[in-house]
């Protein structure tokens, strides 16, 4: 984007970031921190395969305000960033670019070349993602950083791998996983988690399957006539009643169904004409065989095929929803599945590994048909066939694979499993010293999550991943050796080349060991083991650094959205406790989502947020990130909606209100010659307004450390908007005539000491969280070097006695200003005098007199005794002649100095004033208060003979003639 599109804002922020690159500020500060406490931070990585997109602004801006908070705090922050480069993101990708899908093709591919497309793109962005962390002032170690793709970095997965094992924590099972049928793998459950759909539209069919040996139906329920090809056997469940019922079908003939007698109602209850036969208990059922509803091929080749297509009794069975009679599709679901191994019936497996119908389970015709679009015809198949009692549709919620949206379903393979299961009292009790923010999902999210910890299926049928380093004996699947290491592989397989872990490499790789050959397995690990084990991984412990994992671990700090809660956040939680009985990490700052200013989710179709290049090259990223950070939603793992207008208001009413204040400030120094004590030190006034606003400051120090400490941000930044407000609308307002008076007094030089150290502190407060314009304006202050490199502003306790009395005077004031509106009294008006009552003594000393009179433009302050202890207020709005007079001259005083601006004169430029005006009031106005009008508007001069042309104004509906020139 051309410089020109660029706001003044934007070109100033990247001369700082053009200034930080020459002087290596970044480095720098981690330099002086050498030797210096440790606060460790562990960083997610992202992928590198797409592109930063706007919500990544947040978390950014959390991140590294986090590392130059704790850096100026006086602690060595290393910020080292990582790139999560395997798994499905990458392999989905890729195959789109070869337009290849399922095994076969893949294959067919070859798996070399499949690979190496993958390699090639990991890092298609990463410039692009360096630019974005660059533009948004985010210091990270881009040059050291760890990609899970390096060998080093597979070695340590390997080497967790194994301690896993080490402990028996890892094994092989068969069990109905939740499965893409299109990237042809498992997924973890918290995989699953993140794909569910509302409002999914499928089939409800009512199936009938009807008894061996009596001509009467069990009625089943179904959402997935897919899959009863692969039904095996029907359950119910023990201690409930089940009734026959005689019902007429559509066509008038009557049919005798089975189902739970609490179901009745909810199945039948809108079918008038039916009618219970019977009611039977569900042992009864139990044993009884059933016709199946398709004809499978070799039967006799199933082992306990005999136990086929008979009625079991099951706890699972469901009396809430459906007919209290399960279909039972063993390979399909997970209880299913459980319910066949305990009675010994064989699984059908009627998919293939891609979802599409396979022959032999007697919808041959079917076979190569997608699972989901096999619903419907085999609903028309069994309507023909007499088993359908009724068939509809619903709405319900459905699994979508996260990763390429394809639906899901639940299939039967084996997978190798972390068993988490085992250890989750353990879990919990790691967890207990974690610190949460917002502290709710602690216990909540987090620790629910934990209570119901599943075993966690860490192999996938892929090949874009870290490859699982088990070696199998050909000859005996159940012998099989975990490898921890390179070199223990190196040992085994002399031969090996083992530069590139990666398949179809490792692949070639076998041994013989005690005269049984071993062939690795084909699975590659879950993507989510490599980044759980990222703090052992990124130094390539225990083989290096050692020394330097035991002093980083465990992380101080780790930050990412509320969906990691499942996923990063509990995978590091899994392989921490196992491997070291220890937490990952003790602080987790836990942040929101953007959504658009609208409520809906940030998107690029509907365009309904702006490009973020547009953002930084307008409102800039300081604004930006303050925006973000001051926001209590976004830094505390709920929504918040994105709103543009939100950053012009911050930059008009934040940042341009303290740019105001420091040119004020430089102005009046330049103007002066005043220089600031080098260090600069913390005055000791003898002034109300200085103390107050140095009270300010202390209290606002302290609340900031406090809340920054405990992760609050938005509580941490919000006061320090507050106290740039009161500098700028308080202390330098009420002190403006302090830096005007010519003469350079005592009272003048603290002010100037006061303002600086308060801007310079505001700096320092305002540099971890808009890192650009807080430099600039320190910089601009002190001539020193960079904020960044500077300590943390320490406060001892604010004085308490300085802010109750500004308080109370501001209270006055505002009810003084309220009682004026009422009057419909403009405050330029003078006023004689105001009454206070029941007044606490403080308010009658010279200074507070002195701010209640002018900020209420009164001549005086009249203390009563009050008639109760509460203290009043009465304004005298009577108005004299003299006092309207004084308010003419003060209308005139203001034009004069506008007047001023526009002629481009200097501040202190010494002027011709000439005034001239018809009115008897008017002229009276200027007569008696000539010498003020001239004092306040530095006229050397003041007569009536124009000296320039004049300006025509109407106060009060009379016109008075205005002319200056510079003297
Ligand atoms: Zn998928």
């Amino acid at each position: 984007m051309a410089d020109k599109m660029k706001s003044r804002v934007a070109v100033s922020e990247e001369a700082m970031l053009e200034t930080w690159r020459k002087e290596d500020t970044f480095q720098q500060s981690f330099a002086n921190r050498t030797g210096a406490p440790v606060f460790s931070f562990y960083d997610g990585p992202p992928f590198a395969n797409g592109l930063p997109h706007f919500g990544h602004t947040l978390v950014t801006s959390i991140k590294d305000s986090l590392g130059r908070y704790k850096t100026m705090r006086g602690y060595s922050v290393e910020r080292r960033n990582g790139w999560d480069c395997h798994g499905l993101p990458v392999e989905f990708a890729i195959e789109k670019q070869f337009g290849v899908s399922g095994k076969k093709q893949m294959l067919e591919l070859g798996l070399d070349k499949f690979n190496a497309a993958c390699r090639a793109s990991v890092f298609t962005y990463k410039s692009e993602w360096e630019d974005f962390f660059g533009r948004v002032g985010r210091w990270t170690d881009t040059e050291h950083a760890y990609a899970s793709i390096d060998r080093d970095y597979t070695e340590s997965v390997w080497w967790t791998l194994q301690q896993i094992h080490t402990k028996g924590l890892l094994y092989e099972g068969f069990k109905s996983m939740p499965y893409c049928p299109r990237c042809e793998t498992p997924l973890s459950n918290f995989e699953l988690n993140e794909g569910y759909k509302d409002n999914v539209s499928d089939p409800s069919l009512f199936v009938k399957f009807k008894l061996a040996d009596e001509d009467v139906y069990l009625l089943g329920w179904t959402t997935t006539p897919w899959s009863l090809p692969g039904n095996a056997a029907s359950a119910v469940k023990p201690g409930e009643s089940y009734v026959y019922v005689a019902v007429n079908d559509d066509e008038g003939h009557s049919q005798t169904l089975i189902l739970a007698k609490k179901r009745l109602e909810a199945v039948l209850g809108e079918q008038k004409d039916y009618e219970v036969v019977k009611e039977v208990t569900a042992e009864q059922l139990a044993g009884r065989t059933y016709e199946p509803l398709f004809a499978i091929k070799d039967r006799g080749s199933y082992t306990n095929q005999e136990n086929l297509y008979k009625v079991w009794l099951a706890d699972h069975v469901s009396i809430e929803d459906g007919t209290g009679v399960l279909h039972v599709a063993p390979s399909f679901g997970e209880e299913v599945l459980r319910i066949g191994e305990e009675n010994n019936f064989p699984t059908l497996v009627s998919l293939d590994a891609s979802g599409r119908m396979k022959a032999g389970y007697g919808a041959d015709d079917l076979t190569g048909t997608f699972f989901k679009d096999a619903d419907r015809l085999i609903t028309e198949r069994l309507t023909i066939n007499g088993n359908v009692y009724a068939a509809e549709t619903f709405e319900h919620t459905y699994p979508f694979c996260y990763r390429c949206d394809s639906p899901l379903f639940y299939y039967s393979i084996s997978t190798w499993f972390v068993r988490v299961s085992a250890i989750k009292d353990k879990l919990l009790d790691t967890a207990k010293e974690i610190n949460w923010n917002p502290e709710h999902i602690k216990e909540g999210r987090f620790g629910k999550w934990l209570a119901g910890a599943r075993d966690w299926a860490i192999s996938r049928n892929r090949y874009w991943g870290a490859p699982m380093p088990i070696w199998r004996n050909v000859d005996d699947p159940s012998d099989y050796i975990v490898i921890g290491s390179i070199a223990e592989l190196k040992d085994l397989a002399p031969e090996a080349n083992l530069e590139d872990l990666h398949r179809p490499f490792i692949d070639a790789v076998t041994f013989i060991k005690d005269g049984k050959t071993y062939e690795r397995i084909d699975e590659v690990l879950d993507c989510w083991f490599e980044s759980g084990s990222m703090p052992i991984a990124q130094q390539h412990y225990p083989f290096e650094n050692k020394e330097k994992f035991e002093k980083l671990f465990l992380a101080d700090y780790i930050g990412e959205g509320l969906d990691q809660t499942r996923l990063w956040f509990y995978v590091q939680h899994v392989i921490s406790t196992i491997l070291f009985d220890r937490p990952a990490y003790k602080n987790v700052l836990v942040n929101g989502m953007i959504m658009a200013a609208d409520g809906q989710k940030l998107s690029k179709r509907l365009k309904n947020y702006p490009p973020i290049e547009d953002v930084f090259a307008q409102e800039g990223a300081d604004v930006l990130r303050l925006y973000l950070l001051s926001n209590n939603q976004a830094v505390n793992a709920d929504y918040m909606r994105f709103n543009r207008s939100g950053l012009k208001d911050l930059q008009r009413n934040v940042m341009a209100t303290l740019d105001n204040s420091v040119r004020f400030f430089r102005m009046y120094a330049e103007l002066d010659g005043w220089k600031p004590r080098i260090p600069v030190a913390h005055p000791q006034p003898a002034n109300a307004l200085d103390n107050w606003i140095l009270a300010r400051l202390d209290e606002t120090i302290l609340e900031v450390t406090r809340q920054a400490d405990d992760y609050k941000l938005a509580h941490a930044i919000n006061p320090i908007f507050a106290l740039i407000d009161d500098a700028s609308n308080w202390y330098i307002r009420r002190s403006r005539r302090r830096f005007w008076k010519s003469e350079d007094d005592a009272d003048k030089a603290q002010a100037y000491e006061v303002l600086h150290y308060t801007l310079v502190k505001i700096a320092q407060l305002l540099a971890p969280w808009a890192p650009f314009a807080s430099d600039r304006v320190y910089r601009e202050l002190t001539s020193d070097t960079s904020v960044h490199l500077t300590n943390w502003p320490t406060a001892s306790e604010a004085d308490g006695t300085a802010l109750h009395e500004m308080k109370v005077i501001r209270e006055i004031i505002a009810e003084g200003l309220k009682q004026r509106a009422d009057a419909k009294i403009k405050v330029r008006q003078p006023l004689s005098k105001v009454t206070i009552a029941a007044a606490p003594s403080f308010l009658e000393q010279a200074d507070a007199v002195a701010i209640i009179c002018e900020e209420l433009n009164v001549k005086t302050v009249v203390f009563a005794a009050g008639k109760t202890p509460a203290m009043t207020l009465a304004l005298d709005v009577e108005l004299t002649d003299t006092l309207q007079a004084e308010g003419l001259a003060r209308d005139i005083i203001r034009h004069v100095q506008s007047l001023r601006k526009q002629s481009g004169l200097e501040v202190d430029d010494r002027i011709k004033l000439a005034l001239s005006s018809s009115d008897a009031a008017m002229q009276s106005a200027i007569q008696s208060f000539g010498d003020m009008i001239a004092q306040e508007t530095l006229a050397t001069t003041l007569g009536s003979e124009h000296v320039e042309a004049p300006l025509e104004v109407t106060l009060e509906g009379t016109t008075v003639a205005i002319s200056l020139a510079k003297a």
